[in-house]
């Protein structure tokens, strides 16, 4: 009894291993873009890294302007600190926000690389360009 299932299993391998190659061939293509294969998704997924990482650098622009602004309305410390704090929570919703974007073609985080975070114009995992589409 045993020893036929045994065979009953084998013999089973043996006559199909054309099936099985073609499902790890399609498997391995499904591996190599694991969110979207299709080229339309793939540049909506660029242009969303892109605009969050137009939304950061505005930011981080946007903070001599603001400061500039504040102490024209009100030159005190007090608006000073209460502009300065807004705009440090704006950095970091906006960094948090271009961080959490995923790299299409890898399905990492573009950004982020275990706890490094850096704006390079190449994903940190796959080296996908920004300007990739
Ligand atoms: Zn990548």
């Amino acid at each position: 009894m045993h020893g036929t299932d045994i065979q009953k299993s084998g013999g089973e391998a043996l006559a199909r291993p054309s099936d099985s190659e073609d499902l790890s061939t399609t498997a391995s293509t499904l591996c190599a873009l694991p969110n979207q294969p299709d080229p339309v998704a793939f540049k909506q997924a660029m242009d969303q890294i892109r605009r969050r990482r137009k939304y950061f650098f505005a930011t981080v622009i946007a903070y001599m302007p603001a400061m500039w602004l504040a102490n024209k309305i009100s030159p005190t410390f007090r608006s000073m600190a209460i502009t300065f704090s807004i705009w440090v929570v704006v950095l970091f919703i906006t960094a948090l926000y271009s961080a959490l974007a995923r790299c299409p073609r890898c399905g990492h985080y573009f950004h982020m690389n275990g706890m490094s975070l850096l704006y390079l114009r190449r994903c940190l995992h796959c080296q996908n360009h920004i300007n990739a589409s």
